[in-house]
This record gives C-alpha cells, structure tokens and sequence, in this order.
C-alpha cells in the first residue's frame, strides 16, 4: 500500500505524514492515536508502517511452554495462577516431565513459572543442559526478568554471571513477561514485591550485552492509565536506540479470572485490542516485530491483528496455563494447520521461523525474497503494489527457501544462484559495485596478512561475501585463516580476531564504529584495487517453471522500479536510511556506490570470481 487514507479524524494526518517521513512519534502523538474514534485509518497507518519492515510476511513457532512449577514465593494480586506449597492445586515437574513434553516437531520451548522457594541452581541450569543435549534443535526461550532477578538474590549469583551460566547451559533468548506496565503507580498497587521498570530494564540490556536477545510485553486492560502504556513503549523504545537486543512486543491483554481485579469494562475490547497492537507498531518504530498473541486476544481478534500492524502470531503454543488459569477462552493450543490457514486467510505469507525470527519454512504462492538491507531498497517500491508477496530475509535464508523450492524469485546473493542456476533463470538486474561498498566490511586488529592462522567470525546473513573474503586472503594476500560462522542475532564479536559483517549492521559499524576492533577493510575496494573490476554481490533469479506472464511482469516491475529510483537516491533510501542512523545525504551517497543492472563488466565480474572461487571455496553453506 502506498495508499491514500481517508480519515474520518483529520487529527490522524500529522501522524501519517510523521510515519510516511519515518519520523518518530512522540508521546502526544500516542495520546491521539488512542483518543480517534476512527480506528480504520489508524489500522491502515499501523499497517502500512508493518508492510515497510515485513512485507507480507506473518512468523509463527512451533513451540512448546512449559511452566515448571506454580509455586511462587510471591503473590501479585493479578496473577490467578500462582500457589504457595502444600495447596491442592500446586505442581513442581521434574526434568525428565519436562523432557517428556518435548518432542522432534517443536523448534521453540518456552519456559516460564513461579518462584519456587527451595529448588537449587543446579535444577534451572540441568534443566537448560537436558534440554540441549536431547533436542539440540530446540531453541530455549525462559526466564523472565523477574525470575532471573529472584535467581540472582536467592543463590547470591551476580546477574551477569547469571545470564553467563544460563547461556552457556543453552539459553537462547529471554521471554518478555514480568515488565507487567511500566508505572511505579501500577507496581504499588499490584505487583509491589517485583521488580519495577528500571531492575527490569538493566536485565533485559545486561543480556543484549552478553549476547542473548530478548522480548518484551506489556500487559494492560486492568488498572493502567493510556499515558502508562505509552511511556512504558517510550522507555521501551529507548532501551532498544540503546542496545538493538529486543526482538518482539507483546501486548497482553489482561485476563481478569478470579484476580478480584475489576478493570472498567470487564476484559478487553476487539476495538482496545486492535488500537494496542496498531499503537504498538507505531510507536515502537525501532522493534523489528509486534506479536499478536492469539492465546489472549482470541484467534479472531488476532486474525484482525495481521492487518493493524502485528507480523507475529507466536505459535502453536503447547501446554499454556498462566493466561487459561486466568480465564481466556482461546483453545489449549493451535495446530500449525490452523495457524497456517489464520495467516492466509488475512492475505499474508505464513513464515515458519525460529526463535531468532529465521524463516524455516515458508507457506505461501508467489513469493519473492528482499533483502532487508538499504541497498536494495530502489528494487522493491513497485513490488509491492502487485500480486506478488514479499518475504524480508537475509541472502542466506533466501538461498535456503529457494532449495526448499519455496521461493520464486528475488535478489539471490551471487553464490547462491551459482549453486541453483539449474532452478533458476537470470534476470538482468543486480547488486554490483562500482569500487568501494561501505556495507561489507572486515573489522579487525590485524592487517591482511598478519590474519594467517587467525580466527575471523563471519555473518551467517551471506554465503557471497564469505567467499569474497576466502578468495582475498587466500589469492590476493597467501593467508589461511580459520573461518568460523557467527550466530545469527549473537553479536559475540570478541571472542574473534577480525570479523566480517553485511549490509546494514556493516553500515552502522562502518560509521559508528565497531567496539573491540580498530581497522576495517571494505571488501570491494580490495577487490577492484586487485582485480580493476565491479563486484556482484547478488543477482535477480526467477524460477525456471514460473509461469512466462510473471516472469515477464516481473521483469517489467523491476525495470520501472530503477528507472523511478535510480536519478533520486536520496529520497529512495531516506526512510530506510534514517532507521539504521543515516542522514538523507549519506543513504544518498551510499546508494550511489552501485550499479543495479547486469552489464558486459558484471558478468566478465562474475566469470573472474568464479575461477578464483574453484581453487578456494570452503564449505561453508
Ligand atoms: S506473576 Fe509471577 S511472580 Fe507474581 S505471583 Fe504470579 S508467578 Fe509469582
């Protein structure tokens, strides 16, 4: 959509035009969007924000929760599910039940629960260490803030050595609970023996730090204040300027239960469900995902959700009992069938991931990969007005879908078409450099040659680049080094001693520096400086059995895509560019290092690398 809105609330244009001009919004800005009666035309800015980072993809998980115990040494007035020990109702699992929830299926567990008063450390990390060792596929979500702060008083175990032990024992990512509403008020009066905003903050930003991304939620629909929600978004939204660690929102909606908390209306209404999620996308302008959460909103009002700015639908959520001991009335669990069909019923791309947000597996027809850096960005305006649907995805996944026979074209990175050029056609367009590229990049606290023997870490985002970097050191400067894959959302750079990053994050780095190295190589620039040619970082490629009307309306789209971007690339790339810290004249600057069709000096480019690449590639898919 690139659309016209018609308001019925006028007081919404200043807000349009802000998010069109990827302007951030301000609290009074938040303070409109709840007051319009016109809750239409704020869906579609919330939609139209959601499209811009996600296109049309919604992420589910297959996934498991698992609350270990219900036993909890305190007793928050909201919380219909917690015990004390020795009443009816309270369990504690063993590890081997929890195992025994498990299974080959699920990607995701995601571990949360009371406050137990007398189990060991030893049992969390056993637990985590169990887990990994049976189902080494399965990525752990677990702990809250809350949690992790109860384990670091009781066993008298600094926070930081805390997250440490737990990541080692296999922890992933952090689940976003516990950050409740970020309101001193609100804590007082019902949760007023946990942790409040600023503990739970310095958590969430020690885990970043250490390497562990994590989510956040908001629960509200009790006792909170509009303003309260808005101010927990802004505290939110600085946190993340500060570390980029979160991963997702999740707004909850309160369930009343038995809690003996009467908010206003009951529960929560489809229209105050519905503004959240929008309000969420809009003011969290640096969260790559807002969830809607079916296990609270129901699946109709989450179904709706997909079209006012939530791109996640969690998952098939196994086993919940927090929100159900509470009284919501979704069901138990969904079936990746129902999840799948929930997604495209709403005209999206159902995008199986893990807990990294990875795609996996792709459910959709017509699908076209984009890469999400701001060098692409001249390629997609057109796209997204047609039949096709777009899936944002590093080149490596793209590459991986595509083997899967799950993507029909897209901006493959050079070495992935190379594998599967039996697949796929070639379209005369691409991403090549003119002679520097800014956006590949070695850091590093060594020069070229004194990398021999050393250990570089190296993106998981390309399989090109690495090449590239394998082909310098190798042929151009007689060094072996010991490449070693990076986790995708870990930034665990100084364990290395030269590491390799793309695209945007290599942006960033280049201009903002990258803490712990003190040189960087732009890639291309080695390049062009040994071989007096362009590089081909990635091409257009479209399956060969797609019908020959798409293809060419492909072709067509793309041609008019350069042909309107290509003279004024500082306002092509100015919102994408402000996201990621670039002025308008630096994303223009930046945007002028490429050449975007498949000439004679492209392919000659591509030949040259090409038998280079046959004396050195390294297994690295
Ligand atoms: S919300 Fe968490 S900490 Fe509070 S009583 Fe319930 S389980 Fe315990």
């Amino acid at each position: 959509m690139n659309g016209e809105i018609f308001f019925r609330d006028r007081t919404l244009i200043p807000v349009w035009n802000k998010v069109q001009r990827g302007e951030r919004l301000s609290l009074e800005d938040g303070r409109t969007m709840f007051a319009t009666p016109d809750i239409l035309s704020l869906g579609k800015i919330a939609y139209f924000s959601q499209q811009r980072r996600s296109g049309d993809a919604v992420y589910f998980v297959l996934n498991q929760k698992i609350e270990p115990t219900n036993i909890c040494v305190l007793s928050c007035k909201f919380c219909d599910f917690a015990t004390k020990a020795g009443k009816p109702d309270a369990y504690e699992m063993t590890i081997q039940e929890i195992l025994g929830k498990l299974n080959d299926e699920i990607h995701e567990v995601h571990i949360t629960g009371g406050l137990h008063p007398e189990w060991e450390w030893d049992y969390y990390l056993d637990m985590l260490r169990q887990i990994r060792k049976a189902y080494p596929e399965i990525d752990v979500k677990a702990f809250t803030a809350v949690e992790l702060d109860f384990f670091h008083k009781k066993f008298k175990i600094s926070l930081e050595e805390v997250l440490i032990q737990l990541k080692e024992a296999g922890l992933r990512t952090l689940p976003g609970g516990g950050a409740e509403v970020f309101s001193e008020r609100v804590r007082r009066l019902l949760f007023n023996q946990k942790i409040g905003a600023k503990a739970w903050l310095q958590i969430h930003k020690t885990a970043h730090r250490l390497g562990i991304p994590s989510n956040d939620t908001i629960l509200y629909g009790h006792i909170e204040k509009l303003d309260e929600r808005l101010e927990h978004m802004i505290k939110l939204r600085e946190a993340q300027d500060e570390t980029g660690g979160f991963l997702s929102f999740v707004p909850l909606a309160f369930q009343p239960g038995d809690t003996g908390i009467k908010p206003p209306n009951q529960f929560t209404s489809a229209i105050d469900d519905l503004k959240m999620i929008a309000v969420s996308r809009l003011m969290l302008d640096n969260f790559p995902h807002i969830k809607a959460y079916w296990v609270m909103l129901t699946e109709e009002v989450a179904s709706v959700a997909l079209n006012f700015g939530a791109d996640d639908m969690d998952g098939t959520v196994g086993g919940e009992r927090i929100a159900h001991d509470a009284g919501a009335i979704s069901p138990a669990t969904l079936a990746k069938e129902q999840l799948v069909k929930i997604i495209s019923d709403a005209g999206k791309i159902a995008v199986e991931r893990d807990v990294y947000y990875n795609p996996l597996n792709i459910h959709g027809e017509h699908v076209i990969g984009k890469i999400p850096y701001l060098n692409s960005v001249p390629f997609y305006a057109q796209l997204e007005k047609r039949k096709f649907k777009i899936l944002p995805v590093t080149p490596r996944r793209m590459g991986v879908l595509a083997q899967k026979g799950q993507m029909d074209a897209g901006l493959f990175s050079l070495m992935d078409y190379l594998r599967q050029k039996e697949s796929f056609d070639l379209v005369p367009y691409c991403i090549a450099t003119r002679d520097h590229v800014k956006s590949v990049m070695l850091f590093s606290n060594h020069g070229w040659k004194d990398l021999d023997g050393k250990t570089i870490g190296i993106t998981d985002d390309t399989a090109t680049s690495v090449q590239l970097l394998n082909v310098l050191l190798r042929k151009k400067y007689g060094v072996h080094a010991n490449l070693q894959r990076m986790h995708s959302g870990v930034n665990d750079f100084d364990q290395f001693d030269a590491v390799l990053l793309i695209g945007d994050d290599a942006l960033r780095a280049n201009k903002f520096g990258l803490t712990g190295f003190e040189l960087c190589y732009d890639l291309a620039t080695e390049w062009y400086e040994w071989k007096n040619l362009p590089f081909v970082f990635a091409v257009w490629a479209v399956r060969k059995k797609l019908q020959d009307s798409l293809k060419a309306e492909l072709d067509e789209i793309i041609r008019l895509a350069l042909e309107s971007s290509e003279n004024i690339p500082e306002i092509v790339g100015e919102v994408h560019g402000k996201r990621i810290g670039l002025s308008t004249e630096e994303a223009g600057e930046y945007l002028r290092c490429f050449t975007y069709r498949l000439g004679e000096r492209e392919r000659m480019a591509i030949e040259t690398f090409q038998s280079l690449l046959l004396a050195v590639e390294v297994e690295l898919t």
